[in-house]
């Protein structure tokens, strides 16, 4: 990431927006969402290779389920937030991963410029990959600012994206159990 770089873009749309990038609220801005961006979007070009660390299975093969893991993602057509949970349920063959393993992939696919449906799928491909499940299932359930500060303006509207993927998605009653244990509300 190159923060000057952003620096600069950030001073130049201050001024594009008709307001004065010297004023004393705005001089630090640009220096201050540079970093933030390092932070919110500081995943592009990033390997999600070692996030997951195996542990072994104990063979323990029913559904696991981690529900209500908070994310922040940055929508890549208008360029402000869309937020909300996920729920994130595989099934393991030889290998589990620690609970929180999984919200450091859903946190790691989110600080990238997303949409919501990419999203969910890389978050269901690092698992596939790393954990080599039976299968898992990611819901997606979010608010999307650009829907509810502009345009349609229609406060309250969630978006809701599922990526089914190995056992769940030949076997439809294993993935209706794992649906009604994750109950999206
Ligand atoms: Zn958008």
């Amino acid at each position: 990431m190159d923060e000057k770089k952003i620096e600069e873009a950030i001073r130049l749309l201050i001024d594009g927006l008709g307001d004065d990038p010297e004023r004393p609220g705005l001089a630090e801005t640009p220096e201050r969402v540079a970093r933030m961006y390092g932070e919110i979007c500081g995943n592009i070009g990033k390997s999600d290779e070692d996030i997951i660390k195996k542990l072994p299975a104990e063979r323990h093969d029913e559904i696991i389920l981690v529900r209500d893991i908070p994310f922040y993602s940055v929508c890549e057509h208008h360029m402000i937030p869309f937020l909300g949970i996920c729920h994130v349920a595989y099934i393991p063959k030889e290998s589990i991963s620690g609970i929180s393993k999984l919200a450091r992939v859903v946190e790691f696919h989110a600080r990238k410029l997303q949409v919501q449906e990419r999203l969910t799928s890389q978050i269901a491909d690092t698992l596939m990959r790393d954990l080599d499940p039976k299968g898992v299932i990611v819901v997606m359930d979010a608010e999307h600012l650009c829907m509810t500060m502009r345009g349609v303006k229609k406060p309250g509207a969630r978006t809701v994206t599922s990526v089914v993927r190995g056992i769940f998605r030949d076997k439809i009653a294993t993935r209706n159990e794992a649906m009604s244990l994750i109950g999206n509300r």
